[in-house]
């Protein structure tokens, strides 16, 4: 186990630079999500640290040692792909224990050790099972036996979800997520999925254009995003934007639409950000100023995705089975946010100003 350090990497193409400048601290035993859309550098700073990728400057620490331009074998790390490829003709107990043979373990030994790891990993009954004969869960869950049989101090994930089904992809997150707790192996994962990012992060790490937007806990993530990128980013249905100022606490759009909110805004151009669940519906009378209209409702069973047009802005909000009663697609509501439920940003920088 080890704490990993970027201090000041990046990763340059010609004069285009993917990662730039990269801060990044990883405490001992921490699972740090890197999260981003396509694009933001996410797999290239993996593969830095995987040294499956050159550093243009900067340096990469595991533990004490650096680690920047050590070849990937020698960097005590395990990866994990979305392509796990494990060989076809071998069984899983061959899978599991082939790191070790090639590390010219003995043979009966290193089935042993793989034995073990297959039993941590729930996967003992299905050791002489050739990968053919296995779901999709169970071969991902071999491509990390035969990570972990290595006792590496670092595990690195790359999307290491992405094939496999809806359904199987929240269980074996799950799983994921309880064999890290067990081991407690520093671990770094990659997705671009930001509900994936949210479940299994201690820390998450949000990126944009080879930058970081926002670092943190995922919770303080979601309830204080640094700006309206991180904002609309984490979080589904996203993140209402509105821009317009505060007339006393309603908030005015320019279309003339008000939004009521329990703040004294300041004054000013502002954009506003408010959650889907934190937006409360009244029905109103259709000719009030506050009155925007009920264009969809998508039942999700104990709540519901309502989509609502104010006056041309299109405005999501999630609304619990008992508040819907008398709304329906048509209906003219007025809106307000929860209590302490405001975001705002700088209308020009979209920077967090509370
Ligand atoms: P992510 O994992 O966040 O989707 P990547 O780290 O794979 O993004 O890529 C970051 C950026 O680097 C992308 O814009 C990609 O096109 C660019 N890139 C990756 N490899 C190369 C390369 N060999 N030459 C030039 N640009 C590259």
């Amino acid at each position: 186990m080890a704490n990993v350090r970027f201090s000041g990497v990046t990763k340059a193409y010609g004069n285009t630079s993917v990662v730039s400048d990269l801060d990044l601290e990883l405490p001992d035993g921490s699972f740090t999500v890197l999260v981003g859309p396509s694009g933001c550098g996410k797999s290239t700073s993996l593969r830095m640290l995987a040294g499956l990728e050159t550093v243009t400057s900067g340096t990469i620490t595991i533990g004490e040692r650096d680690v920047t331009h050590l070849q990937p074998r020698d960097r005590d790390i395990a990866m994990v792909f979305q392509n796990y490829a494990l060989y076809p003709h071998l069984t899983v107990a061959e899978n599991i224990a082939f790191p070790l043979r090639a590390t010219r373990t003995p043979r009966r030994e290193a089935l042993s050790r793989a034995g073990e790891v297959a039993e941590s990993l729930g996967l003992d009954k299905l050791l002489s099972r050739k990968p053919k004969d296995l779901s999709g869960g169970q071969q991902q869950r071999v491509a990390i036996g035969r990570a972990i049989i290595r006792e590496p101090s670092v595990f690195l994930f790359d999307e290491p979800l992405s094939n496999l089904d809806a359904k199987l992809r929240v269980e074996t997150r799950t799983e994921l997520l309880q064999i890290q707790r067990r081991l407690g192996i520093t671990s770094v994962y990659v997705t671009h999925d930001q509900e994936e990012a949210m479940t299994l992060s201690d820390r998450m790490v949000v990126m944009r254009d080879g930058h970081i937007a926002q670092q943190g806990p995922p919770q303080e993530v979601y309830t204080q995003p640094a700006d309206t990128f991180v904002a609309t980013f984490v979080g589904s249905p996203k993140m209402n934007l509105l821009d317009g100022q505060f007339r006393g606490r309603d908030f005015l759009l320019a279309n003339g639409f008000a939004l009521t909110t329990d703040q004294a805004g300041a004054a000013g151009q502002l954009t506003l950000g408010v959650r889907p669940d934190d937006l409360q519906l009244a029905v109103t009378d259709s000719d009030t100023a506050a009155a925007a209209r009920v264009t969809l409702i998508e039942n999700l069973g104990p709540r519901a995705i309502v989509t609502i047009d104010a006056r041309g802005t299109e405005i999501t909000a999630v609304v619990e089975g008992p508040a819907l009663a008398g709304i329906a697609e048509g209906t003219p509501v007025a809106l307000s946010v929860r209590p302490g439920a405001t975001h705002l940003f700088d209308a020009a920088t979209g920077q967090r100003s509370v």
